[in-house]
Parts: C-alpha cells; structure tokens; sequence
C-alpha cells in the first residue's frame, strides 16, 4: 500500500494493531505534521494530500505525499521504517 483512502478508516486491519506502537508511532507523525508549513493548524489538515491527520496517522500505510516524505508507512507491528 503506498497510501490511504479515507475508507481505510473504516477498516480495523489498516490501523497499526499493537497498541503501544501505535501510539508512538502516530504522535511522531502527528508532531511533524504539525511542525510542517503544510499543516493546516486550524483543520488539522495537510495542504498537499487534503487529509485529516489525526485520523491519517493512525492508518499503518499512510505516508507524508511529499516527493521526499517527512514521514512513512509502517509495517503492521514493526518499527517505523
Ligand atoms: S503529511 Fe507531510 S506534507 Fe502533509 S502536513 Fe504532514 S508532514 Fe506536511
């Protein structure tokens, strides 16, 4: 999977399963999220792919679209890649 779709979210298998992990992994994303001048603060969005982000950084495939990205898709229960 390269990236998301907003119907993942409906999905229980494309979250990051274990829970600890998740956790870390999703607040990692979400800080350079909000660290990145694409960040829409106020809708929580990102400028470029136009997703939620809270919801985006808890989906183990989701990856930043940037060329180069600032963040990447995990493997399910694996460190970040
Ligand atoms: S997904 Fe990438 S481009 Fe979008 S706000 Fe996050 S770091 Fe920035």
């Amino acid at each position: 999977m390269t990236d998301v779709s907003p119907w993942d979210l409906l999905q229980r298998r494309n979250y990051i399963a274990n829970k600890e992990v998740a956790k870390k992994v999703s607040k990692e994303r979400l800080k350079i999220c909000k660290g990145c001048e694409n960040f829409n603060h106020l809708a929580k969005t990102c400028g470029v792919c136009h997703c939620v982000m809270p919801f985006k950084v808890k989906l183990a495939g989701a990856s930043c679209p940037l060329p180069i990205p600032k963040w990447k898709a995990v493997t399910n229960d694996e460190e970040m890649q």
